[in-house]
């Protein structure tokens, strides 16, 4: 079976190019005679590897070099708890957003180690709006969003003013689909599995003083202590040697296209090309609130009223559009419907195709 254009909100599409180097270096990597697979994490060949995809994420991202980068385990969902578990200390409360069903399980964490405080919600709408935020605690020990809503398909376009409450956020589905300020945050933090590589690795990058605050090294459990994961240079244990691998030859390939500039061109164009589309389809549309549309996640639903009626069709065009090299197109299990996700990896030929397979398939309703 050749390639097929994978619309999945993550694990997701990798680059062509990027598959093809790493078979290319599967048995014999840098001449060792090894894979990254098989590699000591303490080898000369790995410490270059872990070096490189440190620079070239810096150059990528334009981080700041007040900043850490890390590089951890246990998935976004691992930050829900272990930002909590080091940030909490103080008044013990973090103001957040509720803008989908991450941001819940962040929400959750918070008040597992304090007090979450609610400033803003669009829960009312099915999260299909971000809502302006009610204000700043002034005493927060920091405040918490989700900058891309993978599942409800929304997206910050201009970020809160928190004055000088820490912002902390999951741009786990926005990383590198477009130039980011990071003056503008003390932390954020992404699993790796939509544009940085497979999963496996998360990325966390905080401000130096921010990560101050954190708790002692000794005063937490080894793994959940970012001081303790800084001092090691992300080694302290074996980390997901092969994840940071392909996440180093992402970067590369970032590089190679121009950088995050000319990424952002393109997907523009790619979610331009789409919502178009879906704005003057007859049959489709995409239940979120213009301003707040998703760069990378694009939910779209028919117009069928009849709630068993749509699910059955929703089920044909997953299935049919499967059968064409479309896969991976249901929406979450949460909200239904569909979704495609247009992450870097994915080409304009990809959206072109979704978009003449919907075409044909809308006129059999119409
Ligand atoms: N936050 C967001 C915005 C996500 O999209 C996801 C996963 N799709 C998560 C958190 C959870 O990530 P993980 O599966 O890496 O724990």
């Amino acid at each position: 079976m050749g390639r097929v254009y994978n619309f999945s909100a993550g694990p997701s599409m990798l680059p062509e190019e990027v598959l093809k180097r790493a078979s290319e270096e599967m048995l014999d990597y840098a001449q060792s005679g090894q894979s990254v697979m098989e590699m000591s994490h303490r080898s000369k060949q790995f410490a270059s590897i872990i070096e490189d995809a440190e620079r070239l994420v810096r150059q990528n991202m334009n981080i700041p070099n007040d900043y850490e980068v890390l590089f951890l385990q246990g998935g976004a969902s691992l930050q829900f708890t272990m930002i909590p578990m080091n940030f909490l200390n103080k008044s013990k409360k973090a103001d957040i957003t509720l803008t989908g069903a991450w941001a819940q399980k962040a929400f959750e964490e918070i008040n597992r180690f304090g007090t979450a405080i609610v400033q803003g919600s669009s829960k009312d709408k099915k999260f299909s709006y971000l809502p302006p935020i009610n204000g700043v605690t002034p005493d927060a020990d920091y405040f918490h969003i989700t900058y891309n809503n993978t599942i409800e398909g929304t997206q910050y376009h201009s970020l809160p003013d928190t004055g000088k409450v820490p912002l902390v956020a999951d741009i786990s589905s926005g990383v590198l689909s477009e130039p980011l300020d990071l003056t503008k945050f003390d932390l954020v933090y992404a699993g790796a599995q939509k544009n940085l590589g497979p999963a496996g690795v998360t990325l966390v990058i905080i401000k130096k003083e921010f990560l101050e605050k954190a708790p002692d090294a000794k005063d937490l459990p080894p793994m959940l202590s970012f001081k303790l994961m800084a001092e090691h240079k992300s080694l302290y244990n074996t980390p997901p040697c092969y994840s940071i691998y392909i996440f180093k030859l992402i970067q590369e390939w970032i590089i190679e296209m121009g950088g995050v500039d000319v990424l952002y061109q393109k997907n523009q164009k790619k979610a331009q090309l789409l919502y178009d589309y879906l704005d003057s389809s007859p049959f489709f549309y995409n239940p979120v609130n213009k301003e707040d549309r998703s760069l990378m996640n694009v939910p779209f639903i028919t117009r069928i009223e009849d709630p068993e009626k749509a699910e059955e069709v929703n089920k044909t065009f997953v299935k049919q559009a499967e059968a064409v090299g479309l896969v991976n197109l249901a929406g979450h299990r949460s909200v239904g419907g569909m979704r495609a996700s247009i992450y870097n990896a994915m080409p304009l030929a990809g959206v072109e195709k979704l978009i003449d397979f919907m075409h044909d398939f809308e006129k059999k309703y119409i």
